[in-house]
């Protein structure tokens, strides 16, 4: 689904993907294990190739955003951006609460949701917050941390737009923080969404959800207000 012109909306097994469409093509986030023949093919249906893909932007290292970076890496000759405070390099310093960690190991689980991340050494551009990557005349960095140490968003002032992985989501047409329980931080990643209200922005769009358009920064705040956060 394209969101705005030139901005689509990629969505398998109900994690968001980010495709922007210009000279070259632009990946944020590659949801889980086996999403990639999704993304190959929204690609090649809009008369592309995977070899045009240049950047994959990781918003954070959780297997829904990080599962599909292995198989894109095959076929794409992208560059991999991703926020430095999620890159332990080890299993046991991933940005997981604890007993997540426990229970993505367990037989059934692990079967279902196979607990990938992306590693240092896959990490082409590690990312701390304030850069300005190439894509739509300049796209923010701005650290978001709470969901996770290294929660990168994404901003566009000239379009108007932002990406915000899971720092926030959307369920049932309702705005909502990351789940507590997943959350390593909630009082850090309510900080995140404040700063994050502060911005002009009228898209906005999630991890998880259909995007919020149209006075995206306003409804954002009135939600902060009813919320009083
Ligand atoms: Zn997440």
């Amino acid at each position: 689904m394209e969101v705005i012109p030139g901005v689509h909306q990629i969505t398998a097994k109900m994690a968001n993907m980010i495709l922007i469409v210009e000279d070259r093509l632009t990946l944020i986030d590659t949801g889980f294990r086996g999403s990639s023949w999704q993304i190959a093919r929204y690609i090649r249906c809009l008369g592309r190739s995977m070899e045009e893909l240049e950047l994959i932007i990781i918003t954070h290292n959780h297997s829904d955003h990080v599962g599909s970076l292995a198989e894109l890496k095959r076929t794409a000759p992208a560059k991999v951006a991703a926020g430095m405070a999620d890159l332990s390099g080890n299993e046991q310093g991933l940005p997981y609460r604890r007993y997540l960690l426990k229970l993505l190991h367990l037989p059934l689980v692990s079967f279902l949701w196979p607990l990938d991340y992306a590693r240092p050494g896959e990490v082409d551009i590690p990312l701390a917050g304030d850069e300005v990557l190439p894509p739509i005349g300049g796209l923010r960095v701005i650290a978001t941390p709470g969901h996770t140490p290294g929660s990168i968003s994404l901003y566009s002032a000239e379009r108007k737009l932002l990406i915000v992985g899971d720092a926030l989501n959307k369920r049932f047409g309702e705005l909502r923080l990351p789940p507590k329980s997943i959350a390593i931080n909630l009082s850090q990643a309510i900080d995140s969404v404040k700063r994050l209200a502060q911005l002009d922005f009228d898209t906005l769009c999630f991890g998880h959800g259909q995007p919020l358009v149209g006075d995206a920064a306003a409804r954002l705040r009135v939600w902060i207000e009813k919320r009083g956060l």
